[in-house]
């Protein structure tokens, strides 16, 4: 459904590969918009970690987990 709607191409840069369907309201956050096609996106793979991963990060952004991401990023060539 979604996926169809955004033309099977990711919303973010337009791949068309790895596609997934995407919740922008995250379900924990908002389980009764699970099925709502308004809080449906297509997203390719690496969008779709990219955004996870940064919903992740906003959700726990405690001590320990700043700790942990500047060690990561210390650990990074770039
Ligand atoms: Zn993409």
């Amino acid at each position: 459904m979604a996926k169809r709607r955004d033309g099977f191409a990711c919303v973010k840069c337009g791949g068309k590969h790895r596609l997934e369907v995407d919740h922008i309201a995250p379900v924990r956050d908002a389980p009764e918009r699970s099925f709502d096609l308004e809080n449906l996106q297509t997203l390719c793979g690496p969008c779709h970690g990219a955004k996870t991963r940064k919903e992740a990060n906003l959700c726990e952004v405690g001590p320990e987990r700043i700790k942990w991401r500047e060690l990561l990023q210390s650990t990074r060539p770039n």
